[in-house]
């Protein structure tokens, strides 16, 4: 693992760029180099699971790799070239390698229509087929009446390739962060929450934590069917939890709530976005989208929500050649990178505390805590000082003073660390934790 220390923006810049050609699936080498490219960032652990292999009502497929694909014209031209771009191929395709009439090649064609110049992402995954995806406008130019079609591609027993990073904190009970590392040349749907998961791994990796954290970089669907299903010791650890997806485009950040929608994540959450002042928007959970559908199955049942820009199918360039390197923004990134050390550093310092002077008020003159308030130099806001004063009877958390009171959550933070060190709060669970972590 390398030690050198890339700056945060330009590493999850240079991440999505270094991961952008790879043509990723399911199973195969472009999850296996794209793995092997993120552990000179994070020290993963890269665990193989043997095609074959029973996961709950599912079976790991077999493994499908790809070296070449096109298809020419009888004078040997290319028309359509797999090296100009990973999306010209169904992703799963089985091989081919013939002359074909037009008029039975082009039932094996998919296009955009309504975008002549963009190429499709297409998969088949469970059944057997082949397939190319171009742009409309080239076909519309393939005139003759045959082509030379090839896929080299192979698909045959081997193994389903996932990433794992454990990063253990002070108490078991864990954050679970999870994404998916299936798709080829699309960068906002798969990279993105690819590179902002890496460097928020690193970063949580240099911290003193409470929590402890999982990451799973795993193929979508399949991927965390195969971790729950290989790690059910484990889910009665898992407290928290968040699906990142889609975190580079322009667009608002976005929440779909967990299961039961009332998850502590889902109010941290929620917290956080209120906190930014700036447009979000919250979304029932739903049963379609990402994993999110499995680790909230009644089953699983883990309170894992979805933190994402603009939800899947919601932009034009979803599931095409548009979403490219051009199409994420490097503030984007950042902004759904602060925004998620945000949420996790709620779940850090979100306790309950005991006012160790709970009969009438008590006198903030003396202790020097009235030049923190309503002076101009005043770094804690004095309604959050009195509402935390107030609510903490032991019952209420810091997150719940925060919905009640409609203060900032980091305002209330700031105001219950000042009246710690004025012994004016304690905590009486006798566990140390940390106060949150610096963001
Ligand atoms: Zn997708």
């Amino acid at each position: 693992m390398k030690t050198e220390k890339v700056p945060l923006e330009s590493g999850i810049r240079d991440l999505i760029t270094t991961l952008y050609p790879i043509c990723r699936s399911i199973t195969g080498d472009g999850v296996r180099e794209t793995l092997r490219i993120m552990k000179n960032i994070i020290p993963l652990e890269i665990v193989e699971i043997p095609t074959g292999t029973k996961v709950f009502d599912w079976e790991v497929p077999r493994e499908w790799n790809i070296r070449d694909a096109y298809i020419k014209d009888l004078k040997g031209n290319k028309i359509v070239d797999f090296k100009d771009s990973n999306l010209h191929v169904v992703n799963y395709s089985i091989p081919v390698d013939k002359i074909i009439p037009f008029s039975e090649l082009k039932n094996h064609l998919h296009t955009l229509p309504e975008y002549p110049d963009w190429i499709p992402y297409r998969t088949s995954y469970y059944k057997e087929t082949w397939g190319f995806c171009v742009q409309d406008s080239r076909v519309k130019s393939m005139k003759d009446e045959e082509y030379e079609v090839k896929i080299d591609s192979t698909l045959a027993e081997g193994h389903l390739t996932y990433g794992e990073l454990y990063i253990p904190g002070s108490i078991k009970d864990e954050v679970l962060f999870s994404c998916h590392v299936c798709h080829p040349s699309l960068a906002n749907d798969n990279l993105s929450g690819i590179a902002v998961m890496t460097y928020l791994a690193r970063h949580l990796m240099t911290l003193k934590l409470h929590y402890s954290y999982r990451f799973l970089f795993v193929p979508g669907t399949i991927g965390s069917i195969v971790w729950l299903a290989s790690n059910q010791d484990k889910l009665k650890n898992v407290k928290h939890g968040l699906i990142a997806v889609n975190l580079g485009d322009p667009g608002k950040i976005n929440f779909k709530k967990t299961r039961l929608g009332n998850a502590e994540i889902d109010r941290a959450v929620e917290a956080i976005l209120r906190d930014s002042g700036q447009p979000y928007g919250l979304i029932d959970f739903f049963p379609y989208g990402y994993d999110e559908r499995q680790y909230n199955s009644p089953g699983i049942n883990l309170p894992v929500g979805c933190i994402m820009r603009t939800p899947h199918n919601q932009f034009p360039e979803y599931h095409t050649s548009a979403d490219n390197l051009d199409f994420i923004r490097a503030e984007s990134l950042m902004d759904s990178y602060h925004k998620i050390l945000n949420i996790v550093d709620l779940l850090e310092s979100n306790r309950t505390y005991f006012n160790t002077q709970p009969y009438c008020e008590p006198q903030l003159g003396k202790r020097g805590l009235y030049r923190h308030i309503g002076g101009s130099n005043a770094t804690v806001d004095q309604m959050a000082l009195l509402w935390v004063l107030n609510l903490a009877d032991g019952f209420h958390s810091l997150l719940d003073i925060a919905e009640r009171s409609g203060e900032s959550y980091e305002s209330l933070k700031k105001a219950a660390d000042l009246l710690l060190q004025h012994d004016l709060l304690e905590v009486r669970d006798g566990e140390s934790r940390s106060k949150g972590i610096q963001v």
